[in-house]
């Protein structure tokens, strides 16, 4: 039997060491997260199966990395200063804090208290800048970065010779002060964004807007290997768009507490580049050399999160079964089915035993040929069996086996994680065979 479970998927994710609580060892930090050695390989997959997918493989969009703190001017301009608030009740008996529109109903949920009249809370963090602590030296660390890229869109278009329609993407961390992070690491106060602005000549935004959410379905689907089932495309309903917006749709995954935002794609018209015109007094204008028209480009923004991704891709690969899969164990098992493409690791090397030193030698030089292909784990504690469901659990797709015919016949046992199938090849074939598949 199988069956999927929060609680279970948290306490795995610790136990096997991909997320730890920040600061753990102090008591932890409300709404930070520490990513341990799978998590970072699983993450890391992960943004480079994004990056790859989306600007790699196309020839007109442009990688970036820009700086998290910028001059507050771009917040002024983007309206974040202003208008990037939630509207926050507080208890007027325990005189905790809560986000209006997260609540059932007009009581504390805490103490059951009256509560005040909500007011809005500005979700960004702020810093200051040099020395001196005062109004003139206030910066914020960025709440998205989208903006990176829209101050920088000049930039790029000047020094990559471009022409529309492109795109700029970029990968790195927001910081926002959530008034109520949880469901574990789906709402943080710091995380992390893949984000990619497409700029297309205005009328043409309905269609590119129907291409990116075609391509971004595709890419978790296909690529990511996430359940067609799990995923769905819901379109904001006209009081939920921002002012400008033209159109906005969420991609939602079905976590096991509901359905809920992975990513947005808006189509976001020249509302951004022509705030930053007005407020910096540079020209951002587009001109159109066949033409000869002059415009401010249209844009579609995909906009998503890597650690709602990551924990919708360990919520869908998970297994828990029940008395195991294998006769000789009546254990729970559990069994990760990532994609081989963002596993964390690739291929186990264990030998069967680890006592007999032709064995493990033998194991070791496998070991070695492979890891600079493949991200692999030497592992020779414990029976086979166990050492099996051990890479079961964090969802290697394949395990080699080195026995006492190795030493003799140069070949091993290559298991796959999924249907448990083993077949005998050659070591000289392992590289190959296990690229093919
Ligand atoms: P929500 O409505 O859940 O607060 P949002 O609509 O404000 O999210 P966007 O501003 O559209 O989110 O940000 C784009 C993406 O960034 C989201 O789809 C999500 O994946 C991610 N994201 C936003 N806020 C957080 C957060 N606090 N923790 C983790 N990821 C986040």
């Amino acid at each position: 039997m199988e069956n999927n479970n929060f609680d279970k998927i948290i306490s795995f994710t610790k136990r096997r060491g991909f997320v730890f609580q920040s600061s753990d060892i102090y008591g932890g930090i409300g709404g930070f997260y520490d990513f341990g050695p799978l998590g970072v390989e699983l993450r890391n997959n992960i943004k480079n199966s994004w990056w790859n997918y989306m600007v790699q493989k196309r020839e007109n969009i442009f990688g970036l990395d820009s700086s998290i703190i910028m001059n507050p001017n771009v917040w002024r301009a983007s309206g974040h200063i202003e208008t990037f608030s939630d509207p926050l009740s507080e208890c007027k008996k325990c005189h905790k804090r809560f986000r209006t529109d997260h609540l059932k109903e007009n009581k504390c949920p805490e103490c059951n208290g009256d509560l005040m009249e909500p007011r809005n809370f500005n979700l960004m963090f702020k810093t200051f800048i040099g020395p001196v602590e005062d109004d003139t030296s206030i910066a914020y660390l960025r709440p998205e970065t989208a903006q990176g890229i829209f101050v920088n869109y000049k930039n790029i278009l000047n020094t990559q010779r471009t022409k529309i329609p492109f795109g700029i993407a970029q990968i790195g961390k927001a910081f926002r002060n959530e008034i109520t992070p949880g469901n574990f690491i789906f709402r943080m106060r710091e995380f992390e964004q893949m984000e990619m602005e497409y700029f297309v000549k205005p009328g043409k935004e309905d269609e590119a807007f129907k291409y990116w959410i075609e391509q971004r379905v595709n890419w978790y689907t296909n690529v990511l290997g996430i359940k067609k089932e799990n995923l769905r495309v819901r379109e904001q309903e006209k009081d939920e768009l921002a002012h400008y917006a033209k159109g906005c749709v969420d991609i939602e995954y079905n976590f096991p507490v509901g359905w809920l935002e992975i990513e947005g794609i808006a189509s976001r018209g020249d509302f951004d580049l022509s705030q930053h015109q007005k407020f910096s007094g540079e020209d951002l204008n587009y001109f159109d050399i066949e033409t000869k028209e002059k415009y401010l480009p249209s844009v579609i923004e995909p906009s998503c999160g890597l650690d709602r991704i990551f924990l919708a891709v360990l919520c869908d690969a998970f297994n828990e079964i029940e008395g195991g899969r294998t006769q000789e164990s009546e254990e729970k098992e559990f069994l990760l089915k990532l994609k081989s493409n963002i596993a964390p690791v690739k291929v186990a090397v264990l030998p069967l035993v680890k006592n007999k030193e032709e064995i493990t030698t033998k194991a070791k030089e496998v070991y070695n040929m492979l890891k600079d292909n493949f991200s692999c784990q030497y592992d020779e504690t414990g029976a086979i069996g166990r050492r099996y469901r051990r890479q079961d659990e964090i969802g290697t797709p394949w395990a080699v086996t080195i026995d006492f015919e190795s030493i003799v016949n140069n070949d091993v046992t290559l298991r796959n994680r999924d249907t448990m199938e083993q077949q005998r090849v050659k070591i000289s074939d392992l590289i190959s065979i296990i690229n093919e598949n």
